[in-house]
């Protein structure tokens, strides 16, 4: 399916080319954290502005919120209670692991929603030891993953990073309803940074300690069952990783039609198989395979209290499947939640009261990212440097635009194409230095799909050479066929 996947090229080739940096490098760096370089800055972009184009409609409104929050928003949604992971310290080496992944690393089974103390239990019995030294390890114990702050000069008032960005979507959600004057079925959206204290980061953009989301609260009334919008994506079959063949240990994947998944009640509502289907259509454009994409139900023992279903979307890596898209149907418990804190009445009125429910859509930009370099990689042994197939659409400059000398006027003749596209609204990079050959890898290693060379004859009859970054073919074209391409 995918050619070897060679992840450590794959993170060089990043941090040369100012794609992803890892934070704070000449302190010696802290793990958990990643900064992104000037291309990758742009990928990243793109990616948003993709995911912008492809989910939001008329009736999604996307809004940005506080990302610190006080401490009543969280007890109010449940995280200062229980947004937890199992904790447990090596006693030699002092180094901490989620105890839960070590468990199910190590002996392979699931141990969601087990106590600490039966997770002491199953590390004292299978005598588990540290990964790292084989020292002992310590009884388990819970660690809030929530970055705690204070807001103002006062202790007491305390504070935190936002661990998602839902929750300033839950609040504003009657703000948006009246100032959009919208109806339901209705959206929220919100993009931008999210905050958890992971207790043992890794795999380089899988986890981190502050990353990216992409979330939508899409709130409808329970009581109607159609959704108009569903009736675009009923046909779309989608990959799906039942709960029962979990509990098979079986890798057994069902590809059904939305409409027939919704009907057969594997989805509980045509709201969330809207976005299911959308999801699966969306991320195949980023260039991910689609053998490589499965959505995985939730279990039982693994949902959330307050979620009715939950299906993550997965996406293969080199060390196997990982989530990358939550999809949770959370019911009304937030705004009933948030209501019942508050207490402020988030009900609304559309012919009767209705305190709405929502399916929500959780995307994490950093993973998708890694998914998209890791799938786009190619070693170009045929031409000799690395470079990324990036789908055209993710690709960080819409032109590379070169002169072939800076000299002759053919310098200042590049810079008013390059204007000239600027202004046509593309991004466009400007390089005028080393060799053409040179000056296409660098464009090849970040992915970049055209390169156009201002040569002596540009000057004469207003063409130039346009490349493409895959087949390397070269064409003669008019200066103003450029953006047709
Ligand atoms: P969750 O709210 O845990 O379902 O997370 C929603 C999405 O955010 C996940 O599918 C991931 O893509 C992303 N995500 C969650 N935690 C992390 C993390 N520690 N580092 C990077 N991405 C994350």
């Amino acid at each position: 399916m995918v050619q070897k996947m060679n992840i450590e090229k794959v993170i060089a080739l990043a941090k040369r080319t100012g794609i992803i940096f890892p934070s704070f490098e000449i302190y010696g760096g802290v793990s958990g954290f990643y900064d992104y370089g000037p291309i990758g800055k742009k990928i990243k972009e793109k990616i948003i502005q993709s995911w912008k184009k492809f989910f939001l409609d008329e009736n999604i409104f996307e809004i940005e919120t506080s990302l610190i929050m006080p401490q009543i928003v969280l007890k109010a949604s449940g995280h200062v209670d229980s947004f937890v992971d199992p904790l447990t310290q090596c006693k030699k080496c002092k180094k901490f692991f989620r105890a839960d992944q070590l468990i199910e690393e190590k002996l392979g089974v699931f141990v969601e929603g087990l106590s600490i103390e039966d997770l002491s239990k199953i590390i004292k019995e299978n005598n588990l030891r540290c990964p790292e030294c084989n020292g002992e390890l310590s009884e388990v114990r819970l660690f809030n993953l929530m970055f705690k702050t204070q807001i103002g000069p006062l202790e007491k008032d305390v504070g935190y990073l936002r661990p998602e960005t839902a929750q300033g979507i839950f609040l504003n959600f009657k703000n948006v309803y009246r100032a959009m004057r919208a109806k339901l079925p209705f959206g929220v959206a919100q993009i931008g940074k999210s905050f958890r204290n992971e207790i043992s980061p890794r795999k380089w953009l899988i986890r981190l300690r502050e990353f990216s989301q992409m979330e939508i609260e899409f709130f409808f009334n329970p009581k109607e069952k159609k959704f108009e919008k569903f009736e675009e994506v009923k046909d779309i079959e989608i990959p799906i990783y039942l709960a029962k063949e979990q509990e098979k240990k079986s890798e057994k994947i069902v590809k059904i039609k939305a409409s027939e998944a919704v009907k057969k009640g594997i989805i509980l509502n045509e709201y969330l198989a809207y976005f299911l289907a959308k999801e699966f259509v969306w991320i195949k454009s980023l260039g991910i395979p689609e053998e490589a994409i499965r959505f995985r139900e939730i279990r039982k023992e693994e949902l959330p209290h307050y979620s009715k279903q939950n299906f993550d979307l997965e996406i293969k890596f080199d060390f196997g499947w990982k989530e990358v898209v939550g999809n949770a149907y959370r019911g009304d418990h937030d705004l009933k939640a948030h209501s019942k804190f508050s207490k402020k009445d988030l009900t609304i009125f559309e012919n009767e009261k209705i305190l709405p429910h929502v399916v929500e859509p959780s995307f994490g930009i950093e993973r998708l990212f890694y998914a998209i370099l890791l799938y786009s990689y190619r070693e170009g042994k045929d031409r000799g440097w690395e470079w990324l197939d990036l789908p055209e659409q993710l690709s960080p400059y819409d032109f590379a635009v070169f002169p072939l000398m800076k000299k002759d006027g053919l310098r200042e003749k590049a810079l008013e194409i390059f204007n000239f596209l600027k202004q046509k609204g593309f991004s466009v990079y400007f390089d005028d230095s080393g060799s053409i050959g040179k000056r296409y890898a660098r464009m090849d290693e970040i992915g970049v799909k055209y390169c156009i060379t201002i040569d002596y004859q540009t000057l004469e009859d207003n063409t130039v050479t346009i490349r493409d970054r895959n087949t390397r073919e070269q064409k003669r074209i008019k200066i103003e066929d450029i953006e047709k391409i």
